[in-house]
């Protein structure tokens, strides 16, 4: 029996006990039609030019050469902070690993390519408009150099989905696409914890020795404290990720531990957004009010504590409490310390100095209570000279007109700013080259997706042309329309559904 229901008849996640991989097959896509293909990601990881017919049909998840066994993974998982047990992968289906020249491992799998036997009731497809998301957005993070799960393809199945985005009972036909995407790895905190939960400590121990062995080379095999130390430099990878999220204003929208890598990868792209009003308190995701558990400030304390579930996991294999919550406590110190960097970065900061701390606090204050765009502050200030008229450069920069009061803050902090500048040891120029590699030109803003989706089912694919131009040069300004603020009548827009 592949899908098995309990007493109440519900279907329940298939159990494979002591594996956490079933075998499962691509449903077969005859209809299906590619849209993008990634061929630099493609010669990267060693697939080589996809040409053949038979290319297109094994990334569009249509037909595939005998040789290759496909397979989904189980996970388990806390959502919104309640551990919901068994939930994935109903989704992703693995083609496997590839190896490229110089001997890098690649896995490879597609989103959307028929349901598997952790789908539970639920129908293993995917939708253009997310799909699309997940395309675009990932590789934006990856040329922003944000560490990320990558897009390798993109089709329309040639399905119709059904699909009820806006939860009113009444579910709409939707244009059901497949992606390829390809990661070192796609393991998650969730994957250690399903096999905490069911008690198989042997297989624990294998996964975390697997990890050790393919993707943590730093780590000595042979030491005793092998698995604290993979916790710590999970710990470490996952903290660099958040300041990576931070810095660019990447609001990911379901922090829920199934969607967290073991590698600090940016990992699951649902109802994510990037800031445009820089607001602490935002979040994109619609099922998350009024907690707001994932806002945009919260997410390196959400981390944090899905660090604390990925230990509870680890436990069996290090039996001391002690250290991992020291590991734990160490988090904040080095987040902090990192975070303050990448701001003094921001700020062409040549050092971090007394006072900085304090005001960074006030930037980030200002930022909101102005209602300031997170992106073009930072490009604006650094086009700051000695004799610019302060609300001449800034005046892009609002989504309401500061009030005088307001003006006469910012101008005031603007002169700090000046200040704290005029006791840089570098040059002004010198300063300004810090900013400008890591404050972005150009970030995927939700309305941009929003607009090359209608676009796209309307069979167009200009703006998704220019949109995949732009976000491979985001540090530099290729089309000014993409450099503004979001425009009226975008607000609160739709399409951050994950289904
Ligand atoms: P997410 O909220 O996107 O992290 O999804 C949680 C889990 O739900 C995934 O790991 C999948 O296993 C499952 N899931 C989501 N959408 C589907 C779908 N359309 N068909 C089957 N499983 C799904
Ligand atoms: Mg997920
Ligand atoms: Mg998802």
């Amino acid at each position: 029996e592949l899908f098995p229901g309990d007493q109440s008849g519900n279907p329940r996640q298939r159990q494979t006990p002591k594996v956490l991989f079933a075998s499962t097959n691509i449903a077969g896509f005859p209809e299906a039609e590619l849209l993008i293909l990634n061929d630099r990601l493609a010669s990267e990881i060693g697939l080589g030019k996809l040409e053949a017919p038979a290319d297109s049909d094994f990334v569009n998840a249509t037909k595939l050469p005998n040789h290759i066994k496909t397979y989904a993974t189980a996970y388990a998982g806390h959502q919104f902070g309640n551990w919901a047990g068994q939930l994935g992968d109903g989704r992703a289906i693995f083609a496997g690993e590839i190896k490229n020249e110089s001997g890098r491992k690649t896995e490879l799998q597609w989103k959307g390519a028929g349901a598997t036997p952790y789908s539970r009731h639920a129908d293993g497809r995917a939708v253009l408009r997310s799909s699309v998301r997940e395309y675009l957005m990932s590789e934006a993070m990856f040329h922003l150099g944000v560490p990320t799960t990558r897009a390798l393809s993109l089709s329309l199945s040639g399905e119709q989905v059904l699909r009820d985005i806006m939860y009113s009972g009444n579910p709409e036909y939707e244009k059901g696409a497949v992606m390829m995407r390809t990661a070192d790895s796609f393991l998650r905190f969730g994957h250690f914890q399903l096999l905490a939960a069911q008690d198989e400590i042997d297989t624990l121990r294998n996964l975390a020795d697997y990890v050790i062995e393919n993707h943590y080379p730093e780590i000595n095999k042979e030491s005793s404290d092998k698995y604290t130390e993979l916790m710590r430099q999970i710990s470490v990878r996952t903290a660099d990720l958040m300041v990576e999220w931070y810095r660019v204003g990447f609001v990911h929208g379901v922090m829920n531990t199934d969607n967290m890598s073991v590698l600090g990868l940016t990992i699951d792209y649902g109802p994510f957004s990037f800031l445009d009003e820089y607001s602490l308190n935002f979040t994109p995701n619609t099922t998350d009010l009024p907690g707001r558990r994932y806002a945009f400030g919260n997410q390196a304390k959400v981390a944090q504590w899905n660090l604390w579930q990925l230990a509870s996991a680890l436990f069996p294999l290090i039996n001391d409490a002690e250290v991992l919550e020291q590991i734990l406590d160490d988090f904040s110190t080095y987040f902090w310390t990192k975070h303050d960097e990448m701001m003094a970065s921001k700020f062409g900061f040549d050092q971090i100095t007394e006072g900085d701390n304090d005001f960074f606090t006030t930037a980030q204050t200002l930022l909101d209570d102005l209602k300031m765009d997170y992106t073009l502050f930072f490009t604006q200030l650094e086009k700051l000279t000695d004799d610019v008229d302060i609300m001449t450069l800034f005046n892009d920069v609002f989504y309401t007109r500061p009030t005088d009061n307001q003006t006469f803050q910012f101008i005031e902090f603007i002169q700090n700013y000046r200040n704290r500048l005029s006791k840089n040891l570098i040059s002004k120029a010198q300063s300004q080259s810090i900013m400008q590699a890591v404050n972005p030109k150009f970030i995927l803003r939700n309305y941009i997706l929003f607009d090359c989706i209608a676009e796209l089912h309307e069979g167009k694919h200009d703006l998704l042309n220019k949109v995949l131009t732009a976000l491979e040069n985001p540090y530099e300004e290729l089309f000014p329309e993409f450099s503004k603020r979001r425009p009226p009548g975008y607000d609160g827009t739709p399409g951050c559904s994950t289904l």
